[in-house]
């Protein structure tokens, strides 16, 4: 045998066993299916759920979701400022029902029964094996005082995609010459880092665009910018100087909702478009089934494979997860389609008795400055076995703005959601 032919057979060799080893995974798979239940359609529940429909076909997967389609919180800025429609970022679950026979339940779930293994909504109860819960934040609004329920449409907080998100939108649209916008951001941990600050250039560009003499007053609970600091300011300053006050430390504590105000510990902000974004904490629902330890904020996991802290055979995933536990990872919809695939990963791997992968995940996160510009932070992380936690191993800013990272922010948002939905 020649050295060509020598080589040639060992690579023969090397892809008939591997092509074995992965046939004898899909086998191991295929033999060991089960039922598999999702709370929560959105970045981290769909992920989930298609990659575990496309390790193991067999397995019946079921995602409850009180909404009847998705819409997407990356891009709802774009909407605010006016440069995208609600109808580009709201997409059907019909292909994941099609082509993935994925079973969906349009109900809000109500309780979990550990002991059984059940999940009740108003008019089912679903029995699983593997419980995956994705169900985002819950927006607190208990230490804002004089909040009432009719403050939500004056104060709108348009951070969950949907109806808040349209009625800010014309609220901006409509506002009048020399009016006045105030933007409020919790004190961070909350979803998306850099979100309020893309959400704040957008409405200072569509103003400096449309209004004439109009302000936009960022009230800031936090002591600097949270997020990609330098190339926001430097945009800010370029671009908005006449139109953003920038506030740091300048928690929302109370609303008058008569007068539209908002009040800091130091000023009274009378505002003709308040936008409200109150500070965040897990989802309710799991508060409530004992998911979260006393005094935290968020839920705790294991971020090897996200099983919950607590109960076995559950796992949460996404905005949800406590950084203390998981390591320092943004609350970002990338941040949670990656976990979903870590955890449908290992739900899989479980249910065949296979040994579970070491994770590893990818962020990237996109603003726009303005319609025209973009700038993105990128991260890799992967597992430290000494310290069980998610670590950061290599990251990077965009060394500034550009045309070319705005279109590359519509391609990411493109390509994310034909992942999850298509
Ligand atoms: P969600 O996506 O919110 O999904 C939770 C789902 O659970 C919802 O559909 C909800 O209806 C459902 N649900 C909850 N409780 C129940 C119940 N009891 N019964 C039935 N259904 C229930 N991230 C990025 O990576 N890039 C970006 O550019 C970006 N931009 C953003 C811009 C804005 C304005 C905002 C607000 C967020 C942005 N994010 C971005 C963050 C991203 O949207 C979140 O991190 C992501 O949605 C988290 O996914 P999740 O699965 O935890 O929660």
């Amino acid at each position: 045998m020649n050295r060509r032919q020598l080589l040639k057979y060992f690579f023969n060799l090397s892809i008939l066993s591997a092509s074995s080893s992965l046939m004898k995974v899909n086998t191991s798979f295929a033999k060991h299916s089960g039922k598999v239940v999702i709370l929560g359609a959105g970045w981290g529940g769909l992920s989930a759920a298609k990659t575990i429909k496309m390790l193991n076909p067999s397995i019946d997967v079921t995602i409850i979701e009180k909404n009847k389609n998705f819409k997407s919180c990356p891009v709802s800025n774009w909407v605010i400022g006016q440069i995208k429609s609600m109808e580009d970022i709201t997409f059907s679950f019909g292909a994941l029902k099609n082509k993935y026979s994925i079973n969906f339940i349009h109900e809000q779930a109500i309780q979990f029964d550990f002991d059984k293994k059940n999940v009740s909504t108003n008019n089912f109860n679903v029995q699983y094996d593997k419980l995956v819960l994705s169900p985002g934040i819950m927006l607190d609004y208990s230490n804002i005082e004089n909040w009432n329920k009719n403050s939500y449409e004056i104060f709108p907080s348009a951070w969950k995609a949907g109806n808040e998100t349209i009625l800010l939108s014309r609220q901006i649209q409509n506002i009048k010459d020399g009016g006045t916008v105030a933007l409020s951001i919790p004190l961070s941990p909350y979803r998306c880092p850099p979100g309020p600050y893309e959400r704040a250039s957008l409405i200072a560009s569509y103003l400096k665009r449309n209004k004439k003499r109009a302000k936009l007053i960022v009230l800031d609970a936090n002591e600097k910018i949270v997020s990609k600091g330098a190339l926001f300011k430097e945009a800010w300053d370029e671009y908005y100087s006449d139109i953003i006050e920038y506030r740091p430390n300048s928690g929302v504590v109370g609303v008058d909702n008569s007068s539209k105000t908002l009040m800091t510990d130091f000023d009274d902000i009378k505002c003709d478009v308040a936008n409200l974004i109150p500070a965040q904490s897990v989802a309710s629902i799991l508060r409530k089934n004992n998911l979260v330890a006393q005094g935290q904020n968020w839920a705790s996991v294991d971020p090897f494979d996200f099983s919950s802290s607590f109960v076995k055979d559950v796992f949460i995933i996404g905005d949800s997860t406590s950084q203390s536990s998981v390591g320092k990872v943004p609350k970002s919809g990338y941040i949670a389609n990656s976990m979903g695939k870590v955890c449908g990963l290992a739900v899989v791997s479980e249910l065949a008795d296979l040994e579970k992968l070491t994770p590893s995940m990818i962020n990237t996160c996109y603003s726009l400055v303005s319609p025209e510009e973009g700038i993105s932070v990128s991260a890799v992380y992967t597992y430290d076995s000494k310290d069980k936690k998610i670590i950061k191993i290599t990251s990077g800013l965009s060394p500034n703005r550009s045309e070319l990272i705005k279109d590359n922010a519509w391609d990411w948002a493109q390509n994310i959601w034909e992942d999850m939905l298509l």
